[in-house]
């Protein structure tokens, strides 16, 4: 027997309300919103979750079913490039979650990125950097836009006068990372977003090491907030997303110039994102809690110099982060005492349940040395201006036992 179709498959529709949308008066939480925002009450094949459309194309049943498509009398896909419904479905979870009217989501981080500023900068315009956002960033905007006339500033983190200073009536972008990766700064959005505001300038918030559980930029006024979806989004190391969250008029240009360009997730990419989406807000408590009791045992021993986590009294903006952030996320940056690189890296070694490598944000726990990870070929005045010494570790702490966690550092820390 065949199942019969509802009228519109794919999309949600407004007779059926998904819980995790604002209903009348009363705004989801943020594991309500995780789980059910953006979907359909009723799905395809009467399918509790949502499916993955593995097609390439969208068909139309006649002529005229085009032109109602064209002329916007019906909301549907054309064509993969332009859109998937699960991909809609992702986009709609991800800008319920953020507090925003559209996201587009990208293949990568770097993909929104790009995708962002190609979409809203022309030649003659000028972006200026806070000084600690993620390198590839900056090194996109220094290296490649330059060469299609776009200027490239950068300023000290967290120095809301140099920035305010560094805008010209060319400027078009004020862009900042919040915490900053991996000195892990906080920005004060509130003060940042005025800054643009004001000076009539959009500002965009790589929000990737916050998420929204922890922090929403966009309430705090800021026109666009990126995330590299690889990280807590998608939360299970096991696939690279990007996604840009603004107004629906700011993101209009950036969809099409997406269409274009052509830097979109397989349908399958999509769906595992929208999967992992569903435990963000209980992933992210147990990222907190776990971040929180490393750095303060971190703090507390003996082999070790220094913590950098926003959450302990110790860090130089813990005010800001306890002000505005619900929590300060798995991400942890300690110094050894008197270690030179190769003790910091025997430390490393030594470590049993993170593993080794770039990224973090997921399930598993991640261990680094920056200075051997992502400084290696750099000079040493290099990496001194980039405040990289070689007794720094990053640890990406994941939603193992906090207890476990610790226990394997004091071993390790052993071996220092
Ligand atoms: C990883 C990362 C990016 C880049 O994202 P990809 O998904 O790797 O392209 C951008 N910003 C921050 C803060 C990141 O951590």
């Amino acid at each position: 027997m065949l199942t019969t179709n509802p009228p519109d498959p794919a999309r949600p529709s407004p007779d059926t309300p998904s819980a995790g949308t604002s209903a009348a008066g009363h705004q989801p939480g943020p594991s309500t919103a995780a789980v059910h925002a953006g979907e359909a009450r009723q799905k395809p094949g009467y399918s509790l979750t949502d499916p993955i459309f593995a097609s390439s194309t969208y068909t139309f049943s006649d002529t005229q079913s085009i032109i109602d498509f064209i002329e916007q009398k019906q909301v549907r896909e054309e064509y993969g490039r332009y859109g998937n419904p699960g991909e809609r479905v992702v986009e709609d979870k991800l800008a319920a979650l953020e507090g925003g009217e559209q996201a587009v989501l990208f293949a990568s981080g770097m993909a929104a990125l790009v995708g962002l500023l190609m979409a809203h900068v022309s030649a003659g315009d000028e972006i200026v950097f806070f000084d600690e956002c993620y390198h590839r960033s900056r090194e996109f905007c220094r290296k490649h836009l330059t060469r299609f006339g776009v200027g490239f500033r950068e300023v000290k983190t967290c120095d809301y006068a140099a920035m305010e200073a560094a805008i010209t009536p060319r400027t078009k972008f004020l862009v900042s990372e919040s915490p900053t990766n991996p000195h892990l700064s906080v920005v004060d959005i509130e003060q940042f977003a005025d800054i643009g505001r004001r000076r009539g300038v959009r500002t965009l918030i790589d929000a990737t090491l916050c998420t929204p559980y922890n922090l929403k930029p966009l309430a705090a006024g800021v026109d666009f907030v990126l995330h590299s979806a690889t990280k807590y989004l998608g939360g299970h190391n096991d696939l690279l997303a990007g996604t840009v969250i603004g107004s629906a008029e700011l993101m209009e240009p950036v969809r099409n110039l997406r269409g274009i360009m052509g830097g979109v997730n397989s349908p399958h990419n999509a769906y595992l994102l929208g999967r992992g989406l569903k435990t963000l807000a209980l992933r992210m408590e147990r990222h907190n809690a776990n971040g929180l009791a490393v750095a303060g045992f971190l703090e507390r021993h003996p082999r070790v110099e220094r913590v950098l986590y926003p959450g302990l009294e110790s860090h130089p903006y813990h005010q800001i982060a306890a002000r505005t952030m619900r929590g300060c996320g798995g991400l942890v940056t300690f110094f050894l005492k008197d270690a030179d690189w190769r003790k910091t890296a025997n430390v490393i070694d030594a470590v049993r349940i993170p593993r080794i490598g770039p990224s973090l944000g997921g399930v598993e726990s991640l261990i680094e040395q920056p200075l051997v990870m992502s400084y290696w070929n750099y000079t040493p005045a290099e990496r001194a201006a980039f405040r990289i010494p070689d007794n720094m570790i990053r640890m990406a702490c994941g939603i193992e036992d906090a207890d476990d966690l610790m226990a394997d550092l004091a071993q390790a820390l052993d071996r220092a």
